[in-house]
Formats: structure tokens, C-alpha cells, sequence
């Protein structure tokens, strides 16, 4: 307890040299970890942390950071609803945070949305098709293939939305990456990456690059910035494009010219990607 308490002060006097937002985090999370006096007297401390909390994120909406620890503290509480106002909050700024929309799918799970947690959980897997919670969420629930919501459970005897028979019933059900993903979705983070770098795009832009916004609006860039891209992708992919399909790429708006390259990709070529990408890439199928 000693150790904890000196280790709390450390960090305290760490966050008070940072800005007020930090600080008032630090303090959060100190209160909640506080398990000093009785059930109920922990219980109403937990609730002015996270009343407290909320004023925060409020005051300071970009920071994602709070956002996401008030909806891990709200969901601790078993206040859903909570956790979907909060997640919506932050992806509004941050629309392509792969935490905020699994803590969005288990809520949305938690109330029995389970059309909404599906596509929820189709966002997440396009923003970050690898990322370890979403692969956890995607195995564990699969879709209904009557009506397209997610299943609660991988063993779920009936669909809580239309009814139909679930898998605990010997019924075909489908993934969504199976159903959602294409190529595009797959290979889109690492353009991102690719992109952001070779024009230098600040941190915040980055993280706003969807693939529909991408592909969605004609971006017309001069000639010097697409021969950048072209350059930067080359460099990425290199022998994993398909010669006919890269040398008819459009050069002169962005748009047109990344989703020509990403058609370009072949990855069965592609010798960077992980087996597991690469199977989904090339059959569309679930992990
Ligand atoms: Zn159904």
C-alpha cells in the first residue's frame, strides 16, 4: 500500500507538470483505485469520478484519452447508454479510433443493439482489420446470416433480433469481415500510412482519412504530390504490383490514383503482409 501510495504521488507531481487535462486524469484514476471504506461509500466515490470525469471530457472534447477512460469506468458501472454517448463523443473527433468502436460493439452488445453492434464492428474491422480486439470480437460473434445482427454469443441457440436458428443450432452464420471486407479495407491502413508520410500531413488530418473519404471525393493534387505518392507506394509494394494494372494508374487526382494502386496490389505477391491478411485478401474469408 505504501509503495502504491508513493508511486500515486510520483505520477500526481508528474501530471501536475503536464497541463490540467492530465492532471485531472491522474486524479481519476487515483480516486477510482481508492478502495478505502465501504461497498456503498466506494460506489458513490466511482460516481463523482465519473461526474467529474464527464466535465472533463466536456470541457476538452479532443482529448480521446478521456473519453476512453469514461466509458471504461461507465461500463464498469453497467451504464451502456453511457458508453455509447461517450464513444460517440470521441469518434466524432476521432472517427477512426479502433478502441473507441470495440468498447462502442461490447456496449451496444450489452443492450441488446445488435443490429448497430454490427456495424459498428464492420467500422472497426475497415479502421484496423488486425487489431487484436477486434479479431477477439469478430470470432466470438458472428453474424446472424437471416438478418445480418450480431450474434451475443459464438454458441447462441436463436437470433435475438429476427429469431432465425444461431450456430448453437448447427445454423450457417457468416464473419463480418467476410461479408464487409474487400481489398481496399484490408490494405487501407497501411496506404494511410504510406500516404500521410509521403505528403506530410499532420497527425490529426491522418486520422480523419477514412477509406471513404479518400475514395469518396476527387482530391485533385499537382502532379510533384501524386509522383510523390506514386514514388512512396512503389517503394511500400514494389514487386507486389501487377505490372499492366500499375502502369495504367491515373495520375492527377489522388483518389482515382491510390484506388488504381491498391487494384494494382497483388498479394499473392506481396511478401510483406502477414498469411493471415494475405488469405483474406485473396478469398475474402473469415479468419
Ligand atoms: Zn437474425
Amino acid at each position: 500500500m505504501i509503495g502504491d501510495a508513493s508511486r500515486a504521488d510520483q505520477s500526481l507531481a508528474r501530471a501536475r507538470q503536464l497541463d490540467a487535462v492530465t492532471f485531472e486524469v491522474e486524479l481519476a484514476r487515483r480516486a477510482w483505485a481508492n478502495q478505502a471504506g465501504g461497498e456503498d461509500e466506494i460506489q458513490r466515490r466511482r460516481e463523482s469520478v465519473i461526474k467529474r470525469l464527464g466535465g472533463v471530457a466536456v470541457a476538452a472534447p479532443e482529448r480521446i484519452d478521456v473519453w476512453k477512460l469514461l466509458a471504461e469506468y461507465l461500463r464498469h458501472l453497467g451504464n451502456h447508454e453511457g458508453v455509447l454517448r461517450a464513444t460517440a463523443s470521441g469518434l466524432k473527433r476521432d472517427p477512426v479510433n479502433v478502441d473507441l468502436w470495440v468498447r462502442r460493439v461490447k456496449a451496444q452488445i450489452e443492450l441488446g443493439q445488435l443490429v448497430s453492434a454490427a456495424r459498428s464492428l464492420k467500422h472497426a474491422c475497415v479502421v484496423s482489420p488486425t487489431h487484436d480486439s477486434v479479431e477477439a470480437l469478430i470470432r466470438v460473434h458472428p453474424l446472424c446470416a437471416a438478418c445480418g445482427a450480431l450474434f451475443p454469443t459464438s454458441g447462441a441457440d436463436t437470433c435475438a433480433n429476427c429469431g432465425a436458428d444461431g450456430p448453437g443450432r448447427g445454423a450457417a452464420v457468416r464473419s463480418v469481415r467476410s461479408r464487409h471486407q474487400s481489398k481496399f479495407d484490408i490494405y487501407f491502413p497501411r496506404v494511410r500510412d504510406v500516404l500521410a508520410e509521403a505528403l506530410d500531413m499532420p497527425d490529426h488530418i491522418k486520422k480523419r482519412l477514412t477509406l471513404d473519404t479518400l475514395l469518396k471525393r476527387h482530391l485533385k493534387r499537382t502532379n510533384q504530390q501524386c509522383a510523390r505518392v506514386l514514388r512512396a507506394m512503389s517503394n511500400e509494394f514494389g514487386s507486389a504490383f501487377d505490372h499492366e494494372l500499375f502502369k495504367s494508374a491515373v495520375v492527377g487526382y489522388l483518389d482515382l490514383l491510390i484506388s488504381d494502386l491498391i487494384r494494382a496490389i497483388n498479394p499473392r505477391d506481396d511478401k510483406t503482409i502477414d498469411t493471415g491478411i494475405r488469405r483474406r485478401a485473396m478469398y475474402g474469408t473469415g479468419a
